[in-house]
């Protein structure tokens, strides 16, 4: 049985047998139907500078241990278990973009990673930047993965008539500590390695550097290594939160998993952030006074501008 989605919350069926090729995945895949594709971005969109937001899978396979979909004002209490693949997306967004009078450009991967192990079969995202290229719209992507490297010539595509950026997510460069609390994703060294080709096809390269982990992933070295790397492998820009922001659900997975990990930290975490929604490093202002002033002596830009409209304004990011 397929079941219809409702984006505040589907209730998936008919669980199907995943890729074996997947690295690492506790899920099961499931079909889901969508009702719409495109969610409009009202605001000026601080983080990515994005006009609307697509969301083509539920859950995600890379199961990070600090993930805010996980919360549950998402309504999705099973984001690990399941992954749900919205099988009419592609029909979908087709027709979404087909009565959009006004061009934009559409950010993928907040909710989920479009680029997780289930798309080297599902194909979603591929089949949805052909789609964006065709009907002339501009994409931003966030990924932990390198399989965006498959679609490098899409990209290029999308790129002839608007715009394409992809933002690699780096928290860390410790591969060792990466497969911790990313425990699904490829390792950041992979991810830089990505970043390179990615420039030298003459795509905007970027990294978003969120969350930074208070006393796991916030030493200066850390992140003046990894700005130095991000410099190296061609990126025009970070974006960077020093910090990690905390809800309910999300809290507990993530404390449940520091406690298997980390002993003693969840104590330290509590003590210092109790309920807070927003956990600031320690040290973030000065740790922000310094990336910047790394960044700029490198010509990397360290905030987002929407990226079809040049008089918007750039905003600060948190912290
Ligand atoms: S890749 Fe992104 S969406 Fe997926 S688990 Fe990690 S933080 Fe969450």
């Amino acid at each position: 049985m397929i079941v219809q989605e409702d984006d505040a919350g589907a209730s998936p069926s008919a669980p199907r047998a995943h890729a074996e090729a997947f690295r690492y995945t506790l899920a099961v895949i499931r079909d889901i139907q969508a009702r719409t594709l495109l969610s409009r971005v009202d605001e000026i969109d601080m983080w990515f500078g994005l006009d609307f937001g697509m969301n083509l899978y539920r859950g995600c396979q890379h199961h990070c241990i600090y993930c805010d979909s996980r919360s549950a004002c998402y309504g999705n209490d099973r984001f690990d278990e399941d992954i749900c693949v919205k099988r009419n997306a592609i029909d979908v967004l087709r027709e979404e973009l087909r009565r959009k009078r006004k061009k934009g450009v559409v950010g993928t991967g907040s909710m989920n990673d479009p680029y997780m192990p289930a798309e080297a079969d599902e194909r979603l995202t591929q089949r949805a930047l052909e789609l964006l290229a065709e009907y002339g719209f501009g994409v931003h992507v966030i990924t932990k993965s390198t399989l965006v490297l498959r679609d490098v010539s899409l990209l290029q595509k999308v790129a002839r008539r608007s715009t394409a950026a992809v933002s690699l997510t780096i928290t860390t460069l410790d591969d060792e500590l990466a497969r911790i609390v990313e425990p699904g994703a490829p390792p950041p060294s992979d991810r830089l390695r990505a970043l390179r080709e990615l420039a030298d096809a003459g795509i905007e390269a970027r990294v978003a550097l969120m969350p930074v982990l208070p006393f796991l992933e916030d030493s200066w070295d850390a992140v003046r290594c990894l700005v130095e790397r991000a410099h190296s492998a061609g990126v025009q820009a970070i974006v960077a939160s020093f910090g990690v922001t905390m809800r309910d659900r999300q809290r507990e997975y993530f404390y449940a998993r520091l406690d298997e990990n980390f002993p003693g930290l969840r104590r330290i975490y509590q003590e210092r952030f109790g309920d807070r929604y927003v956990c600031a490093a320690p040290e973030a202002e000065t740790l922000r006074a310094r990336f910047e002033e790394l960044c700029a002596a490198h010509g990397m830009r360290t905030s987002v501008r929407p990226l079809l409209a040049p008089s918007a304004t750039e905003l600060p990011l948190l912290a």
